[in-house]
């Protein structure tokens, strides 16, 4: 997949507003989207969705897994890398696909699933993201916000979800245009003194499989609001971070970052 840096743009605007300030921790009860019915728009619309998932480790292949479980009419699965030994076991890989491309693998995985699912393995570089109804991006390390920027660009909603530290953070779901961007998080994060985020490493890394069976099942319920974001935008806005033991959790909510430009 081919990302582009985003054009630097730092006009002033109005200061966010709203009852909620960037990085508040919100109290409630755990995974909130995970209790609730799936919106019936969302189911309508993946059934015609164009879904992308890039970064195919362990989490990304469950995330893949059931959104055709769940009816998705095509994914287009996107990862360099090939399969390794810990990505092999429960909610991973097959001992056959050792040293198998990811996508090609995890194709093979779907099609023994029975899905009616289509599937393009391969990177994304021969598609157009901006063909994508959504897309579900899996990475290690923070992420530089000017790769996800052409998601931006094109109007094409995503999700982030990020190994850091041995633990999980899923979110923000980013509505271009409408929520914030994961460049908005970097400058809401600078402006408290944390370094912007560096670097792209899509599904490298060990995936610890209890954070990823977690975290799959969050990042599908917050896929599923993309799908359906004029219902329920809100909970987009959130990054959920889960640790181990005990899957605590993390909630922060990111508001459009007055000079980021993207909305
Ligand atoms: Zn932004």
């Amino acid at each position: 997949m081919t990302l582009q840096s985003p054009p630097r743009r730092h006009h002033p605007g109005p200061a966010a507003s709203g009852p909620v300030l960037p990085g508040a921790v919100l109290p409630g009860p755990v995974a909130p989207d995970l209790v609730e019915r799936l919106p019936h728009e969302a189911v309508a619309v993946l059934h015609g969705a164009n879904v992308g998932v890039l970064g195919l480790g362990r989490l990304g292949l469950q995330i893949a897994r059931t959104l055709a479980s769940l009816g998705a009419r095509r994914l287009v699965l996107d990862d360099a890398g090939t399969v390794r030994h810990d990505d092999l076991g429960a909610g991973g890989y097959r001992l056959a696909d050792l040293g198998r491309s990811r996508p090609a693998a995890a194709a093979g995985v779907l099609a023994d699933s029975a899905t009616t699912t289509a599937v393009s393995p391969g990177v994304l570089d021969g598609h157009d993201p901006g063909t994508l109804t959504a897309a579900v991006v899996v990475t290690h390390e923070q992420i530089d916000p000017a790769c996800t920027w052409r998601l931006v660009a094109q109007g094409v909603p995503h999700l982030l979800v990020t190994w850091s530290r041995g633990r999980l953070e899923v979110g923000p779901g980013v509505i271009p245009g409408l929520t914030a961007c994961l460049r908005c998080v970097d400058l809401h994060r600078a402006d408290e003194g944390v370094p912007p985020a560096r670097g792209r490493h899509a599904g490298s890394g060990v995936e610890d499989p209890v954070l990823a069976l977690a975290g799959a099942g969050l990042a599908v319920a917050r896929t599923f609001g993309l799908l359906a974001h004029g219902s329920a935008p809100r909970g987009l806005t959130r990054t959920t971070t889960l640790s181990l033991p005990d899957l605590a959790q993390r909630t922060e909510h990111w508001p459009v970052h007055p000079v980021c430009g993207c909305a």
